[in-house]
């Protein structure tokens, strides 16, 4: 019950109907027959439906929903910014740069993103190729990436392959020397934020004959990615890998994914005296509905006590501007984004917030029988058309445009022109102690 004395669920519907009134059309609307289920402490239903109207509209929720915070009681959702007084503001008419350097070396290719994110890296067998274009379409549009995961390379992103990222996992599905050329970034992924210590797995009944083909596998029998890669046991094994990558492709970048373990800043300490460019902090709060509850809420540090202990260490070994830090695993909104990057990142990866959407309800059926229902985390040839590339990279889109526009309120009420001068700055955000 809230003070009016409306319970949860009348709310949900209350706010359905409010917007279709209001002639936004919430996709899909099965979530009327089932308000229940929809959202849970981190993922609310007020931030799943103003994640939807985001992607409908291309700006926030002027409506009364919630668009920048959970209710999970900690992190992100405890953190708020100490803005300036109104008068201190900068004006609208002064343009504030959100753009972001991927490469800080002082050499090797340099590659900017005109908005302080990219896709995180889902899987053509985790997720249909239908969104994987779409992803990529919108990568595309807005001159950021999308990442293959550890799937392999459908043919129908070769015409995005400027704006896609080659993921390189331990399992090695579909890992060719062409892709790995084609791609302007390479991302080892040595572990997931999810699911650390657990690898990877894809049930037998996603393993269609086009799946199995892509990771040059048995139609219908399950896989596995082992953990961790069996060749590196040491910062002298990640360099030849990383080696190995620059061999092939001299010009790319390379990433290199890794969950949040309490010793995380001494790995990416390590990853840069390997040559990294970009360390991916990916958190515990990471994955679609596939990753075990007990392993999403029980291994790994939540990405906000990884990133400023991974940047603060990077600061005091002197090299925090020579490589570029990059979180995922947890990150919702615009406001999720800024935070972040005052925490200490450069930049963020979205995952869920992209598949949210496309439509997602977190129903946490993506590996079950033939996957979502909704056509997003399947493999199934029919549920599969049920998501139009063109239409939902339009959404993803909207959302992109929606959270710069958020991004450059927050930098104007802090003064600052660019999202580079936000990094590190955790003296402009202050801990709530309200009750979630
Ligand atoms: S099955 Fe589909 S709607 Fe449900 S959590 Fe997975 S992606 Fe979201």
């Amino acid at each position: 019950m809230d003070l009016t004395g409306k319970t949860a669920e009348e709310l949900v519907i209350e706010k359905h109907v409010e917007a279709l009134r209001r002639g936004f059309h919430l996709w899909p609307t099965l979530a009327f027959d089932r308000p229940p289920a929809l959202g849970d402490a981190r993922w609310t239903a007020d931030l799943i439906l103003a994640t939807w109207l985001q992607a409908e509209t291309g700006r926030p929720p002027d409506n009364g929903l919630e668009y920048r915070v959970g209710r999970s009681g900690g992190g992100f959702d405890r953190l708020d910014f100490k803005f300036l007084p109104p008068e201190q503001w900068l004006p609208e008419e002064e343009p504030v740069d959100t753009s972001i350097p991927l490469n800080r070396r002082p050499y090797d290719r340099r590659i900017e993103i005109p908005v302080p994110w990219y896709g995180a890296g889902m899987s053509f067998g985790s997720i249909s190729e239908q969104v994987m274009v779409a992803r990529a379409k919108a990568a595309q549009q807005w001159q950021t990436f999308t990442c293959t995961g550890e799937g392999g390379y459908p043919d129908s992103l070769i015409p995005y392959r400027d704006h896609v990222i080659t993921q390189i996992a331990t399992g090695m599905f579909g890992v060719r020397e062409e892709t790995v050329q084609w791609a302007p970034i390479v991302e080892f992924k040595y572990a997931q934020g999810a699911k650390p210590g657990l690898g990877g797995h894809l049930l037998g009944d996603k393993a269609t004959v086009a799946v199995a083909k892509m990771r040059e596998s048995v139609p219908w029998v399950s896989l596995f990615s082992p953990f961790p890669f069996h060749s590196v046991y040491s910062v002298e094994d990640h360099k030849k890998h990383i080696d190995w990558v620059k061999t092939m492709n001299p010009e790319a970048l390379v990433s290199v994914k890794v969950s949040t373990p309490t010793d995380v800043d001494m790995v990416a300490v390590g990853s840069y005296y390997a040559g990294a460019h970009i360390i991916h902090l990916d958190g515990s709060y990471g994955g679609t509905g596939a990753a075990p509850e007990i392993a999403k809420k029980n291994i790994a540090m939540p990405i906000e006590l990884a990133i400023p202990k991974v940047h603060r260490f990077l600061e005091q070994e002197g090299i925090r501007d020579e490589v570029v830090v990059m979180a995922s695993g947890g990150i919702r909104t615009a406001h999720d984004v800024a935070k972040a990057i005052a925490l200490g990142a450069d930049g963020c990866i979205l995952g869920t917030t992209e598949l949210i959407a496309l439509g997602c309800t977190r129903c946490s059926n993506c590996e079950r029988g033939r996957g979502c229902p909704f056509g997003l985390t399947t493999t199934d040839p029919e549920l599969s058309q049920l998501v139009d590339p063109d239409w939902a990279a339009e959404r993803i889109g909207n959302l992109y445009r929606s959270f710069q526009q958020q991004l450059q309120g927050i930098l104007r009420r802090l003064g600052l022109r660019s999202v580079r001068d936000l990094r590190g700055r955790r003296d402009l955000l202050r801990y709530e102690r309200r009750d979630a």
